[in-house]
């Protein structure tokens, strides 16, 4: 097994970054320049001087980080990682959609393969979507993948979200059952939920907070509650426990499997032989960043690579 000193010093020797999600195996986390969530990783990837960027994640994030940042090289420890609910939406059923709501404007999530992205009007994460949509001139718009999210947008916004496509969802957090959360909550009955708004709605309903895992880590420090139950993938607790409180997922078996993939030794294979560089074709990757540059223009968000 490599340790994280060797990872450490791989990176060094390389010149490299390592990024990794909120939702990877605690030591890979460890060793990561950076822990967050997808694009808050990309733009630190922008941010940074390295020429080389490991990203131990899924299939959408790094492509992400490689439309946006051409100038580096973009490694993926384990290409095999992909997120199923990105895998959901499609060039082809977006197409379609658009030809049923001509007038919708087509807001994606940023868990989306980079060939969708491309064709959307808006890429937003799980923290700024209500944002975005709601700033839109129009009534009726196109969400997708994750009908959950879609579904507490509408709630927030007031707005007509149609879910693309109909079903779309997270694997991982529809394993988050009401049920699961109750016997967790009677287990720890002290203790806050924060929960990601991929979660069905019944059990955001029981949620004393909703966002992004990153700011689900913040709220773990805000909030002011010595326990948490932790209503997403298992690896955010990593990150929580280190805000100093004690916390408990609502379902051990919110698991994903493709984040779990990266390990330490793949990150150092990945290094050490430079495999599995992630490459987008430059039409696409200019459609990523147009589409990205148009949210952040409607959030009055810089768009960092404009200032270069
Ligand atoms: S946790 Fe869900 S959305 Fe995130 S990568 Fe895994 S399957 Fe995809």
């Amino acid at each position: 097994m490599v340790a994280i000193e060797e990872v450490r010093k791989l990176l060094e020797s390389r010149g490299a970054v390592l990024l990794a999600h909120n939702y990877q195996r605690p030591e890979v986390q460890d060793a990561a320049d950076y822990v967050g969530d997808s694009l808050e990783l990309t733009l630190k990837a922008l941010e940074s001087k390295a020429s080389t960027v490991v990203f131990a994640g899924v299939d959408f994030m790094a492509e992400q980080a490689a439309a946006l940042c051409p100038g580096k090289r973009v490694l993926v420890p384990e290409p095999t990682a992909k997120c199923p609910m990105a895998a959901m939406l499609t060039p082809e059923l977006v197409k379609r959609y658009r030809k049923r709501y001509p007038r919708a404007p087509l807001v994606v999530y940023v868990n989306t393969i980079a060939r969708v992205k491309a064709l959307a009007d808006y890429v937003v994460t799980s923290a700024n979507a209500a944002k975005l949509i709601s700033s839109l001139d129009a009534e009726t718009v196109l969400f997708g993948p994750d009908k959950n999210l879609a579904e507490y947008v509408a709630e927030v916004t007031g707005k007509s979200v149609v879910p693309v496509p109909k079903h779309g969802h997270c694997p991982v957090h529809e394993v988050i059952t009401l049920e699961c959360l109750l016997a967790s909550k009677s287990e720890h009955p002290n203790a806050k939920v924060l929960a990601h708004p991929e979660c069905p709605r019944e059990v955001r309903r029981l949620a004393d907070f909703i966002g992004s895992t990153s700011q689900m880590v913040k709220a773990a420090s805000e909030l002011g509650g010595k326990e948490y139950v932790i209503a997403t993938e298992v690896g955010l607790l990593h990150r929580v426990h280190k805000a100093d409180v004690a916390a408990y997922p609502a379902s051990r078996y919110a698991v994903c499997v493709e984040m779990k993939k990266t390990t330490l030794s793949k990150v150092a294979a990945s290094l050490l032989e430079g495999r599995n560089v992630v490459r987008v074709q430059p039409r696409v990757a200019e459609g990523v960043r147009s589409a990205i540059e148009r949210s952040f223009e409607l959030l009055g968000v810089d768009a960092p690579w404009l200032r270069r």
